[in-house]
Order: structure tokens, then sequence, then C-alpha cells
């Protein structure tokens, strides 16, 4: 099938000067071409008029969990059946919101993303990393109480039976989660590194897997081509990783500049969330005095973070660690570009979660899931992966904090929503 979107101006996901006066032309789920002549509407099956709006790249969230559908020590409560019928309605509203790309950063996501990739269920493309792999006393060891016990073929607590969360320790043990996980499907692999705020047993600053392990795990994703990201706060956490191979950092809200600039110099991602601490979001997922803690520990961190990011202009994705209630994802994931533009501007804060993403998959290698065209950039041989928005959030990124100013969602080809 042929498609026409005229009438438009086109951020190409890459550059801040916008394409005026353009065309999109697409064939079946591809962009041929992108055009500012004028083009015959004869030879097309469908022409959308964009009315003076302006094309983005769909947007892409680095960091969520599909499957983590209520706060930490609510989970145990849920069915497997009723995990992924929320898993779904997270993925369907994900898109909906306007992203048509997402990295789940560990959760059951498997037979979501076929569903999805299958038509059975709307939702965005999804590069999976299923189990977050960590040590036991880890932010990914999930048992809900101290009475919980481990067995020899694993836990008694239900959302580590799904294989959501799984401890590993000593390198054999690192190893054999590793590749379970590529066997599974994964395109990169998510490991805990460091404590974590919902977690009840682990301290914050704790240092998780030893050197060995995490390099075991860094080697086990590097021999089938793709790479390991880690979940951390602290300096000490990020210098352990960065030393071990890690190459994308999530969270790393206590960041100094002695980090900040192995960051630099390794060429490390780092996929920080702000509008969970500036506007005060995590408060939500916190539901005991130790958590909160916690919470306070690294929010007061969350503005010196943002300024040190700034000054070594470290490379940054979007990334909202999304969980929580279908509710909860509606109000903070668009919120989060409010913060973007707060601590980047609106141009680089858009590129956060456009033309960077391109570069971080470009991690994955020959594990991409989705090798057949570009994701995170307008351009010839990109996906149909467009966003039609009234006005150019390119110039003012708060507009893509109201879902109602974005008029046209097109995923792979297919349009999902057109309010024009
Ligand atoms: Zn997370």
């Amino acid at each position: 099938m042929k498609q026409l979107i005229t009438n438009i101006q086109v951020f190409d996901g890459t550059h801040e000067p916008l394409i005026e006066h353009a065309s999109i032309i697409i064939d079946n789920n591809i962009i041929t071409e992108i055009t500012q002549e004028n083009v015959s509407r004869d030879q097309f099956d469908t022409v959308t008029d964009g009315r003076l709006s302006t094309a983005i790249p769909g947007l892409t969230d680095c960091h969520v969990h599909f499957s983590i559908s209520k706060a930490p020590g609510q989970l145990d409560a849920m069915r497997i059946d009723e995990t992924a019928i929320r898993a779904a309605k997270n993925a369907e509203a994900t898109l909906y919101r306007g992203f048509t790309t997402v990295r789940d950063a560990g959760s059951l996501v498997f037979g979501l993303k076929k569903s999805i990739d299958e038509g059975y269920v709307d939702g965005p493309r999804i590069f999976p990393s299923h189990g977050i792999i960590s040590q036991t006393s880890g932010h990914g060891d999930s048992r809900g109480s101290q009475a919980q016990g481990k067995t020899v073929f694993g836990h008694d607590s239900p959302t580590m039976k799904t294989g959501a969360f799984i401890t590993a320790d000593g390198v054999p043990e690192v190893l054999h989660a590793v590749r379970e996980q590529l066997f599974l499907g994964a395109s990169q692999i998510k490991i805990m590194a460091g404590g974590g705020i919902g977690s009840l047993y682990d301290p914050l600053e704790s240092l998780q897997f030893t050197p060995e392990e995490m390099r075991a795990a860094v080697q086990a994703a590097a021999d089938f081509g793709t790479y390991v990201f880690a979940h951390l706060y602290t300096p000490q956490q990020m210098q352990r990783a960065a030393e071990a191979g890690v190459q994308c950092f999530e969270h790393g809200t206590l960041l100094d500049k002695e980090t900040a600039q192995i960051i630099k110099n390794k060429n490390i991602w780092l996929c920080p969330q702000f509008a969970l601490f500036f506007d005060n979001f995590v408060s939500d997922v916190v539901t005991s005095p130790t958590q909160d803690r916690k919470r306070l520990l690294v929010q007061k961190a969350a503005y010196t973070q943002a300024e040190i990011i700034n000054e070594f202009d470290l490379p940054t994705v979007f990334g909202t660690d999304l969980a929580m209630t279908k509710e909860w994802c509606d109000r903070y994931q668009p919120a989060e570009f409010r913060s973007k533009k707060k601590v980047h501007g609106s141009f680089k804060g858009l590129l956060t979660a456009t033309g960077n993403v391109q570069e971080l998959f470009k991690l994955c290698g020959y594990r991409n899931p989705y090798p057949d065209g570009k994701i995170g950039v307008l351009e010839a041989g990109s996906f149909a992966d467009i966003l039609l928005i009234k006005g150019n959030p390119a110039a003012d990124l708060d507009l893509l904090s109201d879902i109602n100013n974005i008029k046209m969602i097109m995923k792979d080809g297919k349009i999902y929503k057109n309010t024009l």
C-alpha cells in the first residue's frame, strides 16, 4: 500500500531546523522519501492532509516495565493472567500517548511483544529484556517478606516465579541467567547493580554484583552481539559498572563530576528520570518508611544530576521507569517532557526520545528485533512510525506533555489515532 502525508513540516529526529512544506511518501511500513516537491496524489492508496502540523518520529521510552502494574509489595497478590492483561492495557495506552517504541527494562514481556507484533494487541515495538537479573538480597530479589523462602528451584514469591525477576549468584549462575534471557529473545540484558527505592531489604548504597559477576554478564551479552544496562544510583555503583563494561546506566541520580567524566570517556549512555523526582511522582511508589528514607536521599540529588549532565554534555535517552497503574502512567509519562524541557531545552530534550534512541539501539547489533527500518528518525528507510503534532515540539517541548496535541499516531504504516 502506498500512502502520502502532505501539507506538513518535518522534524527529522536529528536536526533542529524543520523541513518546511514537506510530504512523506510511505510504501507499506517504510518511509521511502521526504520531499518538498509537489507530489501527484494519483499514485497513492491514501492521502492524509497534515493541515500544517509538524511530523516527528514516533517517540521512544527507553525504560518501561509493562508487566509491573502495581506498587512494589502489591505485585505478589496478582495472578499471572491478571498481570498479562494489565501489561497489555499498559502497552496499548503507551502507544496512544505517542510512544511507538519502548525498551522494556525488565518485566514479563516476550508474550506481549509477540502479541503486539502479530497484531493481536495494540502497543509499541518492544525491545525486550525480560527477566531482571539481580543478586540474592539485591534490588531484584523481590520476596515480599523475610519469611518468604528461597528454594533450590527458585523462590516462593509469585512475582519471581513468573521469571520477571531472577536472582543469580556467582559467575556460573550469572552466565546461566543472561543466556536464559538471550534464549528467550532478549535484545539487551538488564541487571541490578545497586540498591533501589522500592525494594525493602537492600540499602540504597549497597554495591550489587561483584566485578567478576558483572563482567560475566557483559561477556555473555557481548558474545551474542548485545549489551548490558544497569539499575544504579551512586558514584561507587556507576564506577564499578563502567569498569565492567556496562554500556547504559539507568537512574544514576547521585551522579558526581568524577563519575560524569568516566561516563563521558567511556561513551556510556545515561537514562535519568526527572519528573519522577521534580514533580514527586516517586511518592506514589513508596508505601513504607524504609522506602521513603531512600526516596528522600535520591530525590534531593536529582537537581544536581541535571546540572552535571548539562555541564559534561552527557548522552542521555528518555526513560520514565514506567510502571504502576494506567492512571498513574497517563499523568506521569507525558509530564517527563516538561522536565526534559527544563533540563535540556526543547530541541535537545526532544532528541532524547527520538534521534538519540537510534544511536542507543545500535548497541543491540544483530539482536535488534526490528532490523528492517530505522527508529527515532524520519528519513528514507525509517519505519513509518510518525506523529503529527499541533505546533513544533522542537521549539516548545511542553506541547508533548498534553497528548491532545498529538493529532495523528502512525505505527508501522498503520494509523491508530487521527483527530486532524
Ligand atoms: Zn526500572
